[in-house]
């Protein structure tokens, strides 16, 4: 049996360059840009107007004039004016290039407009207040977004500001999700009494769409040629499988054998963790494979803690987590595990508190609910002791 750290170094040691595709804007959020952006034209592209009022030349106010003649208006969207006089103004409104010659922008607040004159009754004027000047913010060329961004919506205002209609990102895996288990029934099913309903498989397909993944599902009985047949298949056509279930010491746990028989090399069996200790990982030429326990909560930890980083790195990104809170009361755990222990969170003045609620064990998928996040308590300690910071793991926030 191998320890957590050990299990994820092999499993990062098996990540894979997915390549590139190119996609819609609209479907690039939390997706992972594989191209640098550069500005088109300079951020702003003009002498923009940032307030809605009148466009005078500093000389003309710093000469004692305070009435200026309106000479005409410069909306928004609307090419270009130019003050033909000095002396006189021209009305401007947010977002409109600033007039040929004019130098400040005085706020309608502060000038009271009668008969065509604007009045300004301010003693002090700035050379280009109010005038967001062009190629402030980035010039032409620059580099917006670096490649290897994960892209969020302030990405994505940067994306269609330069007209990116389509943008290159990392390929997505492909993820067959499969579930096995004959006391599995359908969500839509009443199960008898020795049944259940089938869980583990849309909740990581749930797990999965929130890092931006579509992974198609399937449900497989504990049957070994109905699995072997079925897997065949799938292997081929996918670029990851994930299991729940069947990888234990149960009568009808195949998976392991079955893997092993269609040609996949194992690199794993059992880790050292509680929830998922019976986790296998193998990999058959680029498709990987992760195989977790079917108790719902070893599937949905080990989902975060070892096929999220896989997905990162194999996108090119960071993997290392740095999502740390503090245990809020003293917990207990005796065996040599590493135990991922679920924490309800407070924030606290800026610190994250972690309150332990440990629910009763794997199968308790109720007690998930109740909480946010896993605090990853390492092995070889019994004593955790309030106060002490651990890794955390979230599905809720952040
Ligand atoms: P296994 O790993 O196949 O021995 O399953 C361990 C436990 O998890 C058993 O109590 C199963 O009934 C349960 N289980 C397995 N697969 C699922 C699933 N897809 N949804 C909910 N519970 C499951
Ligand atoms: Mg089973």
């Amino acid at each position: 049996m191998i320890t957590t750290e050990k299990a994820l170094e092999i499993i990062l040691n098996h990540t894979e360059d997915l390549g590139i595709e190119e996609i819609n804007f609209k479907d690039s959020l939390g997706m992972v840009l594989k191209e640098d952006i550069l500005a088109d034209r300079d951020f702003p592209p003009f002498h923009r107007a940032s307030m809605d009022g009148i466009a005078i030349t500093t000389d003309a106010f710093n000469s004692g004039k305070r009435a200026f003649k309106i000479e005409g208006v410069q909306a928004a969207g609307s090419e270009q004016l130019s003050l033909k006089d000095p002396e006189n103004c021209i009305e401007v409104m947010t977002g409109a290039m600033a007039p040929v010659n004019s130098d400040a922008v005085i706020p309608y607040e502060l000038v009271e407009i009668t008969e065509g004159i604007a009045r300004v009754s301010i003693n002090d004027i700035q050379y280009f207040q109010n005038i967001h000047r062009k190629g402030l913010d980035r010039k032409e060329k620059d580099l917006l977004i670096a490649k290897n961004t994960v892209i969020s919506a302030a990405e994505i205002g940067v994306l269609t500001t330069v007209g990116k209609t389509t943008v290159k990102v990392a390929r997505n895996p492909k993820v067959m999700i499969i579930s096995t288990g004959d006391e599995l029934v359908e969500v839509d099913q009443k199960p008898e009494a020795y049944q259940i309903r089938r869980s583990n498989v849309h909740t990581l397909v749930a797990l999965l769409e929130r890092i931006k993944i579509d992974a198609d599902s399937i449900h497989i009985a504990d049957d070994k040629p109905l699995l072997k047949q079925k897997i065949k298949a799938i292997l081929e056509n996918y670029d990851v499988l994930l299991f729940s279930g069947a990888v234990s010491k149960g009568k009808f746990d195949f998976l392991p054998e079955v893997l092993e028989e269609l040609g996949v090399e194992k690199l794993f069996h059992k880790v050292r963790q509680r929830p998922g200790k019976p986790f296998w990982f193998g990999k058959k030429d680029s498709t990987t494979i992760f195989a977790f326990p079917g108790n719902p909560v070893s599937t949905f930890v080990s989902c975060m803690k070892y096929f999220y980083p896989w997905v990162k790195k194999s996108a090119g990104i960071g993997f290392e987590n740095n999502d740390f809170a503090i245990l809020a009361k003293s917990f207990t755990f005796k065996p040599d595990l590493t135990y991922f222990l679920q924490v309800k969170l407070e924030n606290k003045n800026g610190q994250i508190l972690a309150h332990p609620v440990a629910g009763h064990g794997s199968g308790d998928l109720a007690n998930l609910v109740d909480n946010d996040a896993f605090l990853e308590l390492p092995r070889g300690n019994t004593l955790f002791n309030q106060g002490e910071v651990f890794p955390l793991i979230r599905y809720r926030g952040n």
